[in-house]
């Protein structure tokens, strides 16, 4: 049984071990940012290259202008703004608290504060944590404990339940007001806020580490169709099963994951019927979620 108290966790995480906590956009793999040997074994468990950076988790601004060279005037408004929540920030490091292991050799470094009071507890306890989503690399993330008891049985886990927002955050170079990621807080989100343009970079990413196309990937393929002809043609009796993505963004995002799972292994594919309101802004970061899980994109 690999549930375990935020007490339990605490103490695990204090001699090193990560361990997978509850934040409202999915769950993650935690460890201390002082205890390189924890941070190296989040990078085993998961089977994550080094070249792909880690998010550090504060539980707020004060926190987390320890772990910057300065918070700019954007950086303060948007974290005073959207913190705690599901908004990633990507500025230049301390470079003497922030190792380059965390940051993948480089100068900047990914500072989130999660709405989660059992993630904040313990961040509390044994300070800023590093907690990339608590799934195999390329794999689905997990937004419920038992995706992590199946997908990572030697992990432990404290039970917050279903993730709020269940994708993950959306990060924005606060420096080049660039978005890397998109999610559910939107372009305008960010852009009313500052009272500036945001640039969407994310589509000329894929040379960034964690861009990388073939991400969220179930077993089953999955295809992205508009018309049920071309679906049938492409099919040629193969069995499918559908995931409805349904009106509401919110809603739908939450679920994603879960379905994804869900569907997986059950017919050849699991298909996904795409309307032209998925093209709509609110829905980006979730579009952006299934190019990646999707094998096959038939407009
Ligand atoms: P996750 O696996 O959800 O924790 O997301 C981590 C992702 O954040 C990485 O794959 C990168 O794409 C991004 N990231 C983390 N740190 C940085 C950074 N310093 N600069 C740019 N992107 C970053
Ligand atoms: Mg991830």
């Amino acid at each position: 049984m690999s549930i375990i108290s935020i007490h339990q966790a605490i103490d695990l995480l204090k001699k090193g071990e990560p361990v997978a906590l509850p934040t409202e956009t999915v769950y993650g793999l935690a460890a201390p940012i002082n205890n390189l040997k924890a941070i190296e074994k989040i990078f085993e468990i998961k089977k994550r290259p080094l070249n792909d950076p880690l998010i550090v988790h504060v539980t707020n601004l004060d926190m987390a202008e320890t772990l910057i060279s300065k918070a700019s005037i954007d950086f303060e408004k948007l974290c005073k703004k959207f913190w705690p929540g599901p908004l990633t920030l990507v500025t230049e490091k301390n470079k003497t608290l922030v190792d380059d292991l965390l940051t993948s050799n480089g100068s900047t470094v990914a500072l989130r504060s999660p709405k989660s009071n059992l993630f904040l507890k313990a961040i509390d306890a044994v300070g800023p944590l590093a907690a990339p989503s608590a799934n195999l690399f390329k794999k689905v993330s997990p937004s419920k404990a038992e995706h992590i008891i199946a997908s990572l049985p030697g992990v432990c886990v404290v039970d917050g339940g279903a993730c709020e927002v269940g994708i993950e955050s959306t990060i924005l170079d606060v420096d080049r007001l660039k978005i890397l990621r998109p999610g559910m807080i939107t372009i305008s989100d960010i852009a009313n806020t500052l009272g500036k343009t945001i640039l969407n970079q994310e589509t000329e990413l894929s040379n960034i580490p964690g861009a990388e196309k073939d991400h969220y990937q179930p077993t089953t393929k999955v295809i992205v169709y508009s018309s049920k002809d071309k679906l049938e043609e492409f099919l040629k009796g193969r069995s499918h099963t559908g995931l409805d993505l349904g009106k509401d963004p919110r809603a739908c995002a939450k679920s994603l994951y879960s379905n994804l799972r869900e569907q997986d292994q059950k017919a050849d594919f699991i298909s996904i019927k795409w309307s032209p309101e998925y093209n709509l802004e609110n829905w980006l970061g979730i579009k952006n979620r299934i190019e990646k899980a999707s094998s096959y994109w038939m407009d």
